[in-house]
Parts: structure tokens; sequence; C-alpha cells
């Protein structure tokens, strides 16, 4: 569906999307499968077109996390390998099986539901197994004294009947972060992965032919952490100082326009609350874009959006669907004029960093009533708009 209104929209550069990716390639070598996260409907970015990119690039695989987000990129016609990186209930195995989705498994109680399911179904599931190694979240715990009891039940998934084991993973906690003991709590996960899976290994008498673990952080700081395929999210979509250090390009450009421009005399409240008051005869300019649109309330009047001529001052609380910046000493900025919210002019980091979060969030919170123009050889190819219509 394409949108009526010329009000606020997000730009996705498929350009930027493919020379990221294969800058990323060159920085893995040829040996190394790249799988691209594509959870969160890419980050915000549209995992529909994000996947017919990355497949059409000749990427390895998919992640999302769930099974309705695989399913959107099946029925999208996308062919290549999806792993799903969260759970699954068990009654849906079948349904992974008919389209050839891979399924992570995180513990035992897990693996005997969908080993149960597969066999009773008379097929075979395709698995990766998730290896907790110090991120706390899913995986079979392996640390310290849970060594034994993990490889075990690691052991015992490999050769259960009605699952494939393809691959085995973990996750980093702190790859992204600085300092001696982020590094030392990283290289850490990464020797107790790569002894799991030789225990694993030597235990089941099994290769597994996928292993992988390189998130974002890895990607950029620790390639001995490659292994047979990457896992970058962030990356792919250029944002972070580690796309900066390599030479990646912001893959959104989020825009809106000055719907109205009000000039106000010196001591006039602006939007709810009033915290904040004109000192000088001020003009203001209204823009579409408030909290319902994805721009976080709690930056209200703190951060500065970009015009043609420079970055103007959010002014006041930011709305629901509106927000107003000051365009006083801006010249040729007026009723229409383009403003961006983020991207190459305004970036993603400061605005993140000012809300006290991460790019990720900025966004995934991009919503659904904010359509997407994307861009490939550097023209819209495609519009798209998430409402019911
Ligand atoms: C989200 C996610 C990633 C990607 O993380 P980035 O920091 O965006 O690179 C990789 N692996 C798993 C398991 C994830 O959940």
């Amino acid at each position: 569906m394409e949108s009526t209104l010329r009000r606020t929209w997000s730009e996705i550069d498929l350009d930027a999307l493919v020379h990221n990716y294969h800058r990323l390639r060159e920085r893995i070598g040829s040996g190394v499968k790249f799988l691209g996260v594509v959870k969160a409907d890419a980050y915000g970015h549209g995992s529909v077109m994000v996947a017919k990119t990355l497949e059409a690039e000749g990427a390895d695989y998919l992640a999302v996390s769930s099974n309705d987000e695989a399913m959107e990129l099946r029925l999208n016609g996308i062919k290549m390998p999806i792993l799903i990186l969260g759970h699954t209930p068990k009654e849906q195995v079948g349904r992974l099986i008919e389209y050839d989705i891979t399924q992570a498994v995180t513990c035992k109680a897990k693996a005997v539901e969908y080993s149960d399911e597969a066999v009773r179904l008379g097929k075979t599931l395709k698995i990766h197994i998730k290896v907790d190694t110090g991120m706390s979240r899913l995986g079979y715990l392996c640390e310290g004294d849970f060594f034994i009891n993990g490889v075990e039940g690691i052991s015992e998934a490999v050769n259960m009947p009605g699952l494939e084991t393809e691959g085995i993973f973990t996750h980093f906690a702190v790859s992204d972060e600085p300092g001696e003991e982020c590094e030392k709590y990283t290289r850490h996960q990464f020797e107790l992965f790569t002894s799991v899976i030789e225990a694993v290994e030597k235990k089941t008498g099994r290769k597994i032919s996928i292993r992988h673990c390189a998130n974002t952080g890895a990607v950029a700081r620790y390639p001995e952490t490659f292994l047979d395929m990457v896992r970058p999210g962030l990356l792919l979509y250029g944002y972070g100082e580690f796309a900066k250090e390599l030479g990646l390009k912001p893959v959104m450009t989020l825009k809106t326009v000055i719907s109205t421009i009000k000039t106000y005399p010196a001591g006039t409240a602006i939007s709810y609350g009033g915290i904040f008051k004109t000192d000088r005869t001020t003009r203001v300019g209204v823009l579409p874009y408030g909290y319902a649109d994805g721009f976080f309330r709690s930056l209200s009047n703190k951060c500065s959006l970009m015009t043609t001529a420079g970055p103007a001052r959010q002014l006041g609380k930011i709305c629901m669907d509106m927000c107003m910046i000051d365009v006083t000493d801006m010249q040729g900025v007026g009723v229409g004029s383009e403003i961006e919210v983020f991207g190459p002019h305004n970036p993603i980091e400061e605005l993140s960093a000012i809300a006290g979060t991460i790019p990720y969030e900025l966004t995934c919170a991009v919503s659904k009533r904010v359509p997407r123009s994307y861009i490939r050889n550097g023209k819209v190819i495609e519009r798209e708009l998430l409402l019911r219509m």
C-alpha cells in the first residue's frame, strides 16, 4: 500500500546495504559464511526487502526471532536458509519442516519436544544448538561446574531422532564494549564455546558443520571468532562506531517536513507542560512527527533535527503526532521544507546517545504508519506502508 501523505517517511538505501554487505564479506574472507540478522523487521528497515537484497547478493543465511518473522520471509519468496533464534512452540514443528526453517534448540526440554514432534511426523527438523557461555539468556549452560552436564545435554540433542544438527552457536555479551575486562570476558566466552564443541564432537563422533558466534562487536574486533559463519545485525545497517571504522554507510534516513510555521513573541510557552518558553521572537516549525511515529518523548527539548540550513533545536514536549522546532535563524526554511531526523547529515548515534540508548532502539521504534521508500541504484524502486487498507 502506498502512502498518500507527504508526512514522515523513511528512506531505505539498499545501495548502502549492498555496500555494507560486500565490505563485511571482504573482511571475513570467502571461507566464512555470512548470516544477516533480519529480526524485528530487519531492525525497522523492512525484512522482506532487506532479505531479498541479501539473497541476491549471495548471503548464506538469515536469522529472525520467531516463526512469524520466518514465515513472512518464506511467504514473500525468500528461499535461502533461515534460522529462528528464539523459541517456537512444538505445535509448529510441522510448519518449520514444511517451510524448511532452521530452529535454535536452547535446552533439553525443547530438544525432547522438537524430537518427539518430528518423529511423530516422520520427518527431520534442522536445528542449531545454542550454548550459553556467559550471555545468561538462552542456551545450554556450560560454564564451570555446568560444563559436563551441558556437553552431555548437547550431545543427547545431537543424537536425538528427528533432529539434524547443522549448527551450533553462542552469543557474546560484551564484544562491543571497550576495556580489558570486556575483552577478557569475550575471550573466555569464545574459549568455552570452542571447548564445548570439541567435547561434543568427541562424545558424539560427529562434526557440526556451522559453528558461529560473531555478532557486530566480534565481527569488528575479534576476527579469531569468525569460525564457519558470522552473524552481524547492526553493522549490516551501518550504525555505530565500528561501522564508521569499517567504512560502512547508514541504511536508513528518517525524514519529515514542516507542516506549519508560526511566529511567537518572547515569553510564549510551547507544547504540553510549557517546559520551553521563547526568549525572543521565535519562528516555530511544526513537524508531523511525534512519539507515535517512533520519536522518543524522552528527547523532548534536548535534541536537534537537521534542516537544509543547519540543525534546528527541538522545542518543548514531543507530542504523539507532532513536535516543534526553532527555525528562527534558518534561511530558506519554510512550510514544506524537508527535515532529516536522522541519516547522513544527522547521525543516529548522536540522537541515541542523547536518549541514553543505542541506535538499534531508534530504528526499531519507527512505527508502521511511517511509510518506507526503498532506494536501489539511486532510484526509488518501491514504496511500502504497513497500515491495513
Ligand atoms: C540480535 C542478535 C545478533 C545480532 O546482533 P548485532 O549486535 O546487531 O550484531 C546476533 N546473534 C543473536 C543471537 C542475536 O539475538
